[in-house]
């Protein structure tokens, strides 16, 4: 087996570099070996030691001072640096010995996915490992009722869309949702949602639970992890998935 590779993706405070440290610490305590990158030039502190850290390329800070540019300037203008030498840090991901690569996206998920940086990125890793993957990651509270569910989902995919990596969603944060109820059944259930948006009765609910069915007929993981990265909870339910991507490595292209 070549590396595996998994981006995380996913909105500011969502929890992806939280996620990077528990499922690294997870596969190093099964005995694989990983290295972690961090895409994040603004990053202040990290809950994990990466392997290949971007602000020893481009620190959003410096880039701030030097070009005199507020934080949201000085992120873009940091994604435009970091694309420019994205070959420094892809030829280390290449050279890397290591069972997996877990790669922590920008905290701005925008600044990553709406630019140029997110696709290269991708397109390079997929020439590296052809089992290169994406989970898109969301905060467990943001799911409210059924048609969150689709919108999870319908995000994932657009992920995909986007870096051209099958991406599977997660749920973090469990541990902040103690409604198991909601979380639960519901993502575990694809007929209970798909009923609960019939029985909801709008042509929007009915616009969803067509594109859920779609979505879903080319796609056979309806289970959306439920993961506390804080706590470490669930990582092996991620890990599951992971794997079962790379089983199905190459039925999506
Ligand atoms: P990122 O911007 O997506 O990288 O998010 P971070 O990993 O930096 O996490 C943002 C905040 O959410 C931090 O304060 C984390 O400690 C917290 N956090 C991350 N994962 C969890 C979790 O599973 N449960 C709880 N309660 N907090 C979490
Ligand atoms: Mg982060």
């Amino acid at each position: 087996m070549g590396k595996v590779i998994v981006v995380f993706v996913g909105p500011a405070g969502s929890g992806k570099s939280t996620l990077v440290a528990a499922y690294a610490k997870w596969l190093r305590e099964g005995d694989a070996s990983v290295y972690t990158v961090n895409l994040d030039p603004a990053a202040e502190t990290l809950p994990y030691e990466p392997s290949l850290d971007v602000r020893s390329i481009v620190d959003a800070r410096e880039v701030a001072r030097k070009y005199g540019l507020g934080p949201n300037g000085a992120l873009v203008k940091s994604m435009e640096l970091v694309t420019e030498r994205l070959e420094e840090i892809t030829s280390k991901i290449a050279a890397a010995e290591a069972d997996y690569v877990l790669v922590d996206t920008p905290g701005q998920m925008e600044v990553f996915l709406f630019r140029d940086l997110s696709w290269r990125l991708a397109e390079a890793l997929r020439g590296i490992s052809p089992e290169s993957y994406a989970v898109f990651v969301l905060d467990a509270s943001v799911i409210r009722d059924p048609a969150d569910y689709a919108f999870l989902v319908t995000m994932a995919t657009a992920v995909q869309l986007r870096l051209g990596l099958e991406t599977a969603p997660v749920l973090n944060k469990i541990d902040l949702v103690p409604d198991v109820e909601i979380t639960g059944d519901l993502l575990r259930d694809f007929g209970r949602v798909s009923r609960a948006l019939r029985e909801a009765g709008s042509v929007y609910a009915e616009m969803l639970r067509e594109m859920l069915r779609v979505l879903l007929k080319y796609n056979r993981r309806v289970e959306v992890p439920r993961v506390s990265a804080l706590k470490g909870e669930g990582i092996e339910e991620l890990h599951r998935l992971v794997l079962e991507m790379s089983c199905s490595c190459g039925d999506l292209s």
